[in-house]
């Protein structure tokens, strides 16, 4: 954790203001687990809560980028403001500079209510699942209606950081066999909205159908649940992205009914403060590991004096928790 220090409340009223270095600097120390964060949050926690978070998921070339795209440029239209975190587990780089995000900027590079930015895996405290919910509330502190929050592939952790949407668009294309890869990875639990793109190719009709006879098998026909439509897009030429925006609204207006939009808040925050507390009860772990207790402790499981259970929650004692 760096301690440089950082004059955050001037920070904080540039990024309200719309300044996107503001905007950037604050996602860094996001990324950074910087020594300010605690100040950081608190100074943003007044001004959060208002962006519509969109999840937007599926496998490496399936259509994403220009699916984001599409919806960014559909979100201006109506004169909303729009954040969009790229999100890529796998990947140690970040700083903006991916592929993905330079095609994206030469649409939206000079529109000041579009903020683009790419974030990666740092590998400390809970990694990405720590940084996103933090990154999301300096984009919605900052103005922006709508986030859009794009993951790459279909694995645990990107399951996990569409969990964090209020609404979960899963894109999948003909003749990847990606279906019945969402299946194997629960991505046909979380998908809100199912977008089949580069239905210009052959067998995206199959691909509907095999969709919806999976969603159909699954528990949520059930009277008065959501059912999740199936939308047909060709990204690349904008054709269904209207189809796409009018799921996306519905679905909104669904979950804002039946109180499901303040439940998936919920527990979207109780996530954050779970992890959060887990972060930072490692990181007193971490301090007490380097300590003569923990070698005593270790000592008597080794001599078989006590077991490991008892041993770590003695650990725990000390740590008056
Ligand atoms: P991502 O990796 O999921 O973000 O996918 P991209 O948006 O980068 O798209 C991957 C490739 O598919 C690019 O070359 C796009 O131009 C192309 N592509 C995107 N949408 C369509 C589509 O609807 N039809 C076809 N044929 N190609 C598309």
């Amino acid at each position: 954790m760096s301690r440089r220090s950082v004059d955050v409340p001037a920070l904080v009223e540039s990024a309200r203001a719309g300044s996107p270095r503001a905007v950037a600097r604050l996602i860094s120390l996001v990324e950074d687990g910087h020594g300010s964060l605690r100040e950081v949050m608190a100074a943003l926690a007044p001004h959060a809560g208002n962006a519509w978070v969109i999840g937007i998921t599926g496998s490496p070339g399936v259509g994403k980028s220009t699916t984001t795209t599409a919806l960014v440029g559909a979100f201006r239209e109506r004169g909303l403001r729009v954040g969009v975190l790229a999100v890529d587990p796998s990947s140690p780089f970040s700083g903006g500079a991916l592929l993905g995000d330079r095609i994206r900027m030469q649409d939206h590079a000079l529109d000041p209510d579009v903020y683009i930015r790419s974030m990666a895996s740092r590998g400390h405290l809970g990694g990405l699942s720590f940084a996103t919910p933090q990154a999301i509330r300096v984009l919605d502190a900052a103005g922006c209606d709508v986030v859009l929050v794009e993951t790459v592939g279909v694995g645990q952790s990107e399951v996990e950081i569409a969990g964090l949407a209020d609404t979960s668009v899963v894109l999948l294309a003909p003749g990847m066999g990606d279906g019945i890869q969402a299946a194997k990875a629960g991505i046909l639990e979380i998908g809100d909205v199912f977008v089949v793109n580069k239905a210009d190719r052959e067998g995206a009709d199959a691909t509907v159908r095999d969709l919806r006879h999976m969603i159909s098998l699954g528990d949520r026909t059930e009277p008065g649940l959501w059912r999740p439509p199936v939308v047909k897009t060709v990204a690349a030429q904008k054709i269904g992205i209207d189809e796409v925006m009018e799921a996306l609204d519905k679905h909104r207006a669904f979950i804002e009914e039946d109180g499901e939009l303040d439940r998936r808040r919920e527990r979207r925050v109780a996530d954050e403060i779970e992890t959060i507390a887990l972060a930072t009860l490692r990181t007193r772990l971490g301090h007490l590991g380097g300590r003569e207790g923990v070698t005593a402790l270790a000592r008597d499981v080794v001599a078989g004096r006590i077991d490991p259970y008892a041993a770590a929650d003695r650990l725990l004692e000390q740590l008056g928790t």
